[in-house]
Parts: C-alpha cells; structure tokens; sequence
C-alpha cells in the first residue's frame, strides 16, 4: 500500500566530519542521492591520497537510483563521483559550473563520454521516477552556481541547504533566494539538512566584497610584486583579485594545476571577467616590472605539492620568491593544515618576503553560514524536523541546540551518524536502524585495497623502521649455510650500530638452529621463532619495536 510508505534518509557520509557529503533519499523503489563527495586523509592513514564513502548499501540497491543531485563544485561534494560513477552509472544533476568541474574530473578519469551529466539552473524543477521532484534554490558560497535543493516526495518536502551563507552583496549573482525559501516554509516543510561548518560562529559571515576592498587597499600602496594563494574553486576571490590588479594596472598571472584549470573553465563558461591583455602566461612575467605583476597561485593551505610551497622551496619552474615579493594568503587553514600553513609562512619570512596571513579577516571571509544566518533559515523554513549536516559531532548537535532556541523542539532534532536511517511520513519520523557506512581509502590506482592491516603496517613502519633478517638453510642436512644476513631500513643507521646488528644476528643464528634440532619444525614456526627472538633482543636493547620481516631461504 503506497499510503503506508515512508521516507527513508540515509546520510553515508558527511556527518562527524567535515567531507565526503553523500546523502540517500529512498522511497518505495526509487532512491535519489544528494552529492558524492570525498574526503582528504588523517594523520593516521600514511599514504593514503583521498578517502571515500563506502557504497555497499547503494551497490546492494543499485537499480533503484534514479539520479545524483549536486550541490555545487566543491570536493567534498563532487570528488567521489568518477569512483562512484564507475561502479554505478547514474545521471548526475547540477548547475553550469559544477557540471563544469565535474566535466573535467570525469574526464581525467576517461569517464566523460559514458557519464550522463543533466545541466540545470536556479528556479528549474527536475522529476525524476515516480516520487521524486527536486528543485533547484540560488545560494550563496566560497563557490559560484551553489544551490540548496528542495526535494518533493509524496510525504512532504525536504530541504537539503548544501553549504552557504546568506550574501547580501555577492559579487557574482543574487542573493540567496531567501524568498523561495520562506514560500516554501509557509506551504509547509517535512524536513530540512542545513551546514553546521560554522554554528560555533556567532553573528554573520562577513561579505565576499569585503575582501575587495582590502585587496584594493593593499594593491593601491605596493610597488612589489604580489603573490596571492587562495582556493582555486573560490572563483569570486579570484575575481576580486583581477579587479584589483586591473584597477591598479597589474597583469594576472596563474600558477597550479587546479587553479590553470578552474579559471579557464571558470572564463569560458562566464564566470570570471577578465579585460583583453590583462591574463597572461606565466612564462612572461619576466618582461615586466615587479610592480606589473599579480601571480594567482593555489598553496594557501601549505600542500606539499602545490605552487606556493614550490615557489618558496625553490622548486618552481617558473616563479622564484625573494625578498621583493609580497604574499598574500588569502585562506583559513582548514583544521589539521595549521603547522603545514605555518610552515610556509616561516619558509617566507626566511626568504624576507612579505607576508599578508594574519589578518585573516581582511584578507578571507568563510563559505559557510554563522549562527545568525543559521537561525535565520530555520525560521523561514519551519520546518517539523530538523536534520544537522556537514559537521563534526560537536557542530551537530550545538546546530540543534540552535534550532530548538527558534522553536524547533529538541525531540524533532536529530543528530545521526553516517549510516543512520530515518523513516519519515506526513506526522512523524523515526530513527529505524543503520546501513553499512565507512571509509573507502585510495592510494595510487587502488581503491579499498588498503585497509586497517596495510594502515597498521604503515604506521608501524613509520614509527619503528624495518629490519630483514635473511637466513640461508639446507633442509637435507638441516644446518644453517652462512650468517644471517641483516638489512635495516629507518630503524637505526647501520654504521653506528655495528654491535647491535652482529648480535642482532647471532640471536637469529641462535634461533634458527634450536629450530633445526627440534623433529618437526616447519616454516612458520621457523619464522616465529626468528621475528620472537630478534624482536625481544631488540627491545632489550633499544626499547624499539621495529617490524621484523623474517626470510628463509632453503637450498
Ligand atoms: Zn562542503
Ligand atoms: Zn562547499
């Protein structure tokens, strides 16, 4: 009976952590999916290049999918879709210039031409199988073509807010379309997911235009050259920085993979302007002045690799810093980049540059909403229940202490984990259970090959190093042919240690030969018996515990 059917939401990543967003939406036979995003690495997962959002539940349920509907551009929203797409081909719904960063990725993974990509717009409603109609709602964020969307179902309407915040004086574009919202609350809500990113912020997120003003006043009293690193996705900062440079007569020019690729798709789709001859490669820039020139570059959060981090070290084709640049980090680290941030700056101040990054204020205004702003939608909304996303738990559940201050009752407020299932009909929702939900590491090529045992591995070598033991045996005459051989690898340098290592392997001779007097010894108790022995001495010596990888080989 149809009547009797419920909504089920099923978060599968984003809460508990800032990344890899991925919502489900099911009814009956049809499932719909809000973003596919990733996430980067911990500290504790050496090695690993991105993290992903286990799928088993949706790969179970695969024919059910009717559609992936994306937020906008940013990676923890799109950047798990080549491997998503790969393993279920679905159409992919999104503005123009989301559409566009994802024309790119798919494309780097040979995908393109398979992938059934859907361009919509702000206003437009798609429908798509039986249950399902979402429309798509201009909002404001660190990206351009952001929109939240409002789902129909045959319950009622969910409204998924992606990331924003409320900008009064954009530079591209409106304001976010406040008043579709409100409409929508007063015909009547079922349930809303709203950005937690910064609920501990009280007040208003100041206005991307602000940034303006300080990158002006900053171009108009500098006769260096300016360096600015920022995101390269933030193609409003980007703006801002051409305009001051056109402004005070400097040539742009850009540096970083990413960033090459996001203002020439950000250029030819419209959403950046820039002025005949101001763009110029950054093989030129030695023809002119210092005081001609603004390098945009990516590195703002101090990523190894990146441009800024190769400029300062440098290791820049292209681009060396010295003490006659100025440079602007025009980002906020993101948790966890703190040291590699600071890192830079230190490398920077060495070189006797100067370096705008404290002001973060001046320099940086955040994506994401603050508490007023938060507030503000949950009263246009109104709606009966209230979902918190794309937040650490913490950010979770202060975001629902936050809605029931404007009258949304604590037990309509739910704050679930990744996997969590929430059943909803007209009057009441319910959390029913849980589906499988995790982290999917990639590294290299390989997709959830490296699990815990390869992580504990990792960790254990980086912490402790290696030793080989290599051991030669004759089986027939059971004796030990030669002397062990030891190699050691990030554990001690072997020159230094030339006692250690001789007795290292008298222990492993020791070993091997009370192996070989017993009647039935087979290899893995050989093996044992080598990694116990050596491991303990070591340990004795040393209060190291370095992986010990025992080889045996027999003639
Ligand atoms: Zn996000
Ligand atoms: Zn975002």
């Amino acid at each position: 009976m149809a009547k009797n059917k419920k909504l089920k939401i099923i978060p599968l990543g984003g809460l508990d952590e800032i990344g890899k967003n991925m919502t489900v939406l099911e009814y009956g036979n049809e499932i719909i999916l809000v973003d596919c995003g990733m996430a980067f690495p911990d500290d504790d997962m050496p090695g690993v290049d991105i993290v992903l959002n286990d799928i088993t539940y949706l790969e179970k349920n695969y024919q059910k999918i009717q559609g992936i509907f994306l937020t906008h551009g940013h990676e923890d929203h799109i950047g798990g879709l080549p491997y998503f797409l790969k393993a279920i081909n679905v159409p992919v719904y999104g503005t123009r210039l989301t559409l566009g960063l994802v024309e790119h990725k798919l494309k780097e993974h040979n995908l393109l031409s398979r992938s059934k990509l859907i361009r919509t717009k702000p206003g437009t409603v798609v429908a798509v199988g039986q249950n399902f109609k979402v429309e798509f709602i201009h909002t404001n964020h660190s990206v351009a073509d952001s929109v939240a969307l409002a789902i129909k179902t045959p319950v009622g309407v969910v409204i998924h807010m992606g990331d924003f915040k409320i900008d009064t004086t954009p530079i591209v574009g409106d304001v976010i379309d406040l008043a579709r919202l409100g409409q929508l609350g007063k015909e009547g809500v079922l349930a809303l997911m709203s950005d937690s990113t910064n609920v501990e912020r009280p007040g208003y997120a100041m206005s991307e235009r602000t940034v303006g003003a300080k990158f002006e006043q900053i171009f108009a009293n500098c006769n260096k050259r300016i360096i600015v690193a920022t995101f390269a996705s933030n193609v409003h900062r980007v703006q801002q920085i051409i305009d001051a440079a056109v402004k005070y007569n400097r040539k742009v020019a850009v540096s970083g993979r990413s960033m090459e690729n996001i203002v020439e798709i950000s250029i030819m789709l419209g959403y950046i302007k820039v002025p005949e001859g101001v763009l110029i490669p950054i093989d030129n820039i030695k023809r002119y002045n210092p005081n001609q020139i603004v390098i945009i570059t990516t590195g703002s959060q101090g990523e190894p690799m990146s441009a800024l981090t190769r400029m300062a070290f440098s290791d820049h084709k292209k681009v060396e810093i010295t003490d006659k640049d100025l440079i602007i980090l025009s980002a906020t680290p993101i948790p966890g980049n703190e040291k590699s941030v600071s890192n830079i700056v230190n490398e920077l101040f060495k070189i006797g540059a100067e370096v705008i990054y404290k002001s973060l204020a001046e320099v940086h205004v955040s994506g994401h909403a603050c508490q007023e702003e938060l507030k503000l939608i949950l009263s246009l909304v109104k709606p009966k229940y209230f979902i918190p996303v794309h937040g650490e738990h913490r950010h979770l559940v202060l975001h629902k202490q936050l809605a029931e201050s404007v009258g949304i009752p604590a037990k309509n407020s739910f704050v679930l984990e990744n996997g969590s299932v929430i059943e909803l009909d007209k009057t009441s929702a319910k959390i029913t259970g849980t589906v499988q939900a995790g982290k999917i590491l990639v590294d290299g090529l390989g997709v959830g090959d490296v699990g815990n045992v390869v992580l504990r591995d990792r960790k254990h070598l980086a912490e402790d190093g290696l030793i080989i033991v290599v051991v030669t045996i004759s089986r027939s005459e059971r004796k030990l042919m030669s002397s062990p051989d030891i190699i050691s690898r990030g554990f001690v340098y072997v020159r230094e240690a030339e006692n250690l290592i001789e007795n290292v392997k008298y222990v492993a001779e020791d070993a091997i030969n009370q192996c070989l007097r017993r009647k039935n010894c087979d290899w893995t108790t050989m093996k044992n018996a080598l990694k116990n022995s050596v491991s303990r001495y070591i340990y004795e010596k040393t209060e190291r515990d370095p992986m010990i990888l025992p080889i045996i080989e027999e003639i």
